[in-house]
């Protein structure tokens, strides 16, 4: 892997495949837009729901023009509740939209409402980040009102309802590259920092309506119940009343760096899809070439692999390797590394022996051996409650493989 050259937002790196990456800065020059000033909030507020960077589809301001919010900020008792909304079978695929309020205080009646649409893949998609991306909207609000009121110290409670979100909004520690919705914590985390006013976060108990009236509960409770429905009623905009939104991987206006595999922006860096991005298909070819492994990732049982080898004492998982590798102690393995001469079996004698002769040795011996191990596997398969057609299937494939019946490979199980 090295650098391939540089452009004007960023690095780029390649390496020996076609796999391909960047690492783009957040083009600062498109910031003139949003710095103002601005002759009317609206205007402010229009250059944000502009910028594809902050999470603002669309925002309703008050009709007092924004004061009573600006002096609720002043006096450090404004009040926003935000909340997603997900969808994990939207027409488009899983999608999450968010509803924001924010209120000058809790006597309030006329809120500043808004709400987003969440960025990312349809993989990417969560309650969760369904939840963050509500929060970074309503921070984004925060931000557009001290900036255009000069607000220069005073403070804003902000509840969500999903205490994973919660937590990870309001800690101070660094967060890890590979954690769920990296990008937008990244910018709900900056955008905290960069404010001059405190930001508070409380909880709040997510859909209370569903066991008690909505009249009797407190300002929170049903604060968090509207942008719940506001949320939903967003969802339903975009994915069935006007099905125009489609899943946008965006890096943020936060967001210092970003990862691009294949030209999509990734909301998290993990050393999975970055070791499939680079060496997946170097890898599926090696195993092909050399065991027959399926070249289609998508035929290998990799979930049901890992549990299986998850079950394995230490030692075996080790060993599994090595052997499944030809680097155990075969004799032709031992042959080449010159502990020995001869790379003949030990029990019939044919030259080379290794791991598929271990198991297809036609020696009397090997054969007895075979039938001893075998036996009891159905009973093993059924005290497992294996479904018995798998059953049938894997003894099927044992036997084909012990006598040498070819085409067992596309449906062997790899660790
Ligand atoms: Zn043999």
């Amino acid at each position: 892997m090295g650098i391939r050259g540089t452009t004007g937002t960023g690095f780029r790196y390649t390496c020996e495949s076609e796999s391909f990456w960047s690492v783009p800065i957040s083009p600062r020059s498109a910031d003139d837009k949003l710095k103002g000033p601005f002759p009317t909030l609206l205007s402010a507020v229009n250059a944000s729901i502009a910028d594809p960077r902050i999470l603002l589809d669309s925002v309703l301001l008050p009709d007092d023009g924004g004061i009573a919010i600006a002096q609720g900020i002043r006096d450090r008792c404004a009040q926003i509740v935000s909340d997603g909304s997900f969808q994990d079978e939207a027409p488009i695929g899983s999608s999450g939209t968010s509803g924001i309020h924010v209120h000058a205080g809790i006597a309030t009646t006329d809120p500043c409402e808004a709400v987003n649409w969440v960025p990312g893949t349809a993989r990417e998609q969560s309650a969760y980040r369904s939840e963050l991306a509500g929060a970074c909207g309503a921070l984004a609000i925060v931000a557009i009102f001290v900036q255009f009121f000069e607000i220069e110290d005073g403070g804003v409670t902000l509840a969500l309802d999903g205490e994973s979100a919660l937590k990870q909004c309001q800690g101070t520690w660094p967060l890890s590259v590979d954690q769920k919705s990296f990008d937008i914590l990244q910018d709900i985390r900056a955008r905290v920092a960069s404010l001059p006013i405190k930001v508070s976060w409380k909880w709040v108990e997510g859909h209370q309506d569903d066991h008690a009236c909505i009249s009797t509960l407190d300002w929170w409770g049903r604060t968090n119940v509207c942008v719940d429905s506001l949320a939903k009623s967003y969802m339903w905009d975009c994915t069935e009343f006007r099905p125009t939104k489609k899943h946008k991987p965006q890096q943020l206006l936060f967001e210092k760096w970003a990862l691009e595999i294949h030209g999509v922006k990734q909301s998290s860096v993990t050393r999975d899809d970055l070791y499939v991005t680079l060496f997946g298909t170097r890898t599926l070819e090696f195993w092909h070439k050399r065991d027959k492994v399926p070249l289609d990732p998508n035929a290998i049982c990799w979930e049901e692999s890992q549990l299986a080898i998850r079950r394995l004492p230490f030692g075996l998982h080790r060993w599994r390797g090595k052997f499944l590798t030809n680097c155990s102690g075969f004799a032709l393995t031992l042959q080449t590394w010159q502990y020995q001469e001869s790379s003949a079996c030990p029990l019939c004698n044919l030259p080379e022996e290794n791991r598929d002769h271990l198991l297809q040795c036609p020696d009397p011996r090997a054969t007895e051996q075979f039938r001893k191990s075998f036996a009891p596997i159905p009973a093993l398969l059924k005290k497992l409650e294996t479904s018995p057609p798998l059953t049938d299937a894997i003894m099927d494939i044992l036997r084909r493989f012990r006598f040498k019946a070819t085409d067992y490979s596309s449906c062997f199980f790899y660790g």
